[in-house]
């Protein structure tokens, strides 16, 4: 998720008035530049381990919200929670890893470049809302939160134009574990029950192809 980590940020900002925007939304970014800092000696798909999985999230977070105490600033809570929060957004737009670099779920959005920014465009407009109401209501603060949510949405549109013309692979989605799958050859299918098979919410479908695999495998079985 790119804008949606900001909008996230704007939202939790409401909570605690008290707490600087600016390590807020560092915070709600921060398992992404974990990642870059980890990046430059090493690939990338190897380190999103450590900060985008599950035990590396809550390490990031205990570690964020620890300092802050420390420093004796207000709202450390809030920066871990932002922290933890960019794991449910990025499920929604990318494949992220949950203990080990494998299996990745979610919902791979970003190869759907329209649905990843009607989705991150909803989440700024809801975001900047949440915000607007810990502010003053003042003509000229809402203004400001309006420019902010347009900007958001104007950023989040050239990434996904970016992404659009990046694209060169399929939209692989997956709520489930990778190695959980038929080692017979799979056949195409289309509409509903194929839906179904990209989510991994078809068991059926892998029961039956496993019956037809006994009974041609063993034909007095059955
Ligand atoms: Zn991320």
């Amino acid at each position: 998720m790119y804008a949606g980590h900001a909008a996230v940020a704007l939202a939790l900002r409401w909570r605690e008035p008290r707490l600087p925007i600016v390590p807020l939304v560092l915070a709600c970014y921060g398992p992404d530049w974990a990642e870059v800092v980890l990046m430059a000696p090493n690939p990338r798909a190897v380190m999103a381990a450590y900060t985008h999985s599950i035990p590396g999230l809550l390490i990031g977070a205990a570690l964020v919200t620890l300092l802050w105490r420390w420093m004796r600033r207000p709202g450390a809570t809030l920066l871990g929670v932002g922290w933890l929060l960019h794991w449910p957004a990025d499920l929604f737009t990318g494949r992220k890893p949950l203990i080990f670099p494998t299996p990745l779920i979610g919902l791979d959005l970003y190869k759907l470049p329209l649905a990843d920014f009607v989705l991150e465009a909803t989440v700024v407009a809801i975001g900047c809302a949440i915000y607007a109401r810990g502010v003053p209501k003042r003509a000229e603060l809402r203004r400001v939160i309006v420019i902010l949510g347009a900007a958001l949405i104007a950023l989040q549109a050239a990434a996904d134009v970016a992404l659009g013309v990046m694209r060169n692979t399929e939209w692989e989605p997956s709520l489930a574990s990778a190695t959980r799958q038929s080692h017979l050859p799979r056949a195409r299918v289309h509409g509903w029950a194929g839906l179904r098979m990209r989510f991994a919410l078809s068991p059926s479908h892998n029961r039956r192809e496993g019956e037809r695999w006994q009974r041609r495998t063993d034909p007095g079985a059955s």
